[in-house]
């Protein structure tokens, strides 16, 4: 065989393949092109599910700090051996513990027995971005008869009162006497919060029948439901539905 014809009949052969090649190529990005523009007339906006994901992913569950009383070198009330700071404690607890089997997003203050100023208290809270903060302390008075349970709110605070009044109606169920709600707009944790915030004075330490059951591991238990029952409904009414409140809220444009 000649080598001119060999040489003729590799190119033939070469150009054959050549155009095969660009045919299938062209086939290929014409239906990429045809499939990318139907995607896009079926959804003519693809960046609209990804930015809905994104919400709700910013839509964070609220967060309650719960802020167990004194601690450390600070004991709070005391009777005989026994001092607030380790009732406020077994029962902040408690809450900690239904918290958690509700899947209620929480912070504690404290959960052993050291000291936290009451400035840390409210910064910590804010820094953590609380939606709401509950502080639990027991009262003590010089006269031993005082007895009972009360809640304290900031009146400055929007919903504060009818906040304090959900925490009162269910933390009375618990036996002591009803001392309803009181406004204590200079307590440091109520007033430098900048979330709405309750403080529980959970019976008085100088009243013998008070001092028995905070000390009785079934009260404590039966108090951090009743606590976390009262967190569960102000949430459900004032927090996790705070859009639509402020929304009505909002003053008018004039
Ligand atoms: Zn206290």
């Amino acid at each position: 065989m000649d080598v001119n014809k060999i040489i003729d009949k590799l190119s033939r052969k070469l150009s054959q393949r050549s155009l095969i090649f660009i045919i299938v190529f062209l086939s290929l990005a014409i239906i990429g092109i045809i499939g990318a523009y139907l995607a896009k007339k079926e959804n003519p906006n693809p960046s609209g599910s990804l930015s809905t994901s994104l919400e709700t992913v910013q839509e964070k569950p609220p967060l309650v700090v719960i802020d167990p009383g004194h601690g450390g070198w600070d004991p709070g009330a005391m009777a005989g051996d026994i001092n607030e700071k380790d009732i406020v404690l077994d029962i902040s607890i408690e809450i900690e513990r239904l918290l958690i089997e509700k899947n209620i997003d929480y912070y504690m203050i404290r959960t052993e027995d050291i000291y936290v100023s009451l400035e840390d208290r409210a910064q910590i809270a804010n820094e953590k971005k609380g939606r709401l903060f509950i502080s639990i302390h027991n009262n003590s008075f010089t006269d031993s008869a005082q007895s009972g349970i009360l809640t304290a709110y900031n009146p400055y605070s929007p919903n504060g009162k009818d906040m304090a009044k959900i925490m009162q109606s269910k933390i009375k169920e618990l036996g002591m006497k009803n001392r309803d709600i009181m406004p204590r707009p200079n307590l440091y944790v109520l007033r430098h919060t900048e979330m709405p915030a309750l403080l529980l004075e959970i019976g008085f330490m100088s009243n013998k029948k008070d001092l028995k059951l905070l000390t009785a591991g079934d009260f404590q238990k039966k108090c951090a439901k009743q606590v976390v029952s009262g967190i569960e409904d102000i949430l459900d009414k004032y927090i996790l539905d705070s859009k639509a409140t402020d929304a009505e809220g909002s003053p008018a444009a004039d």
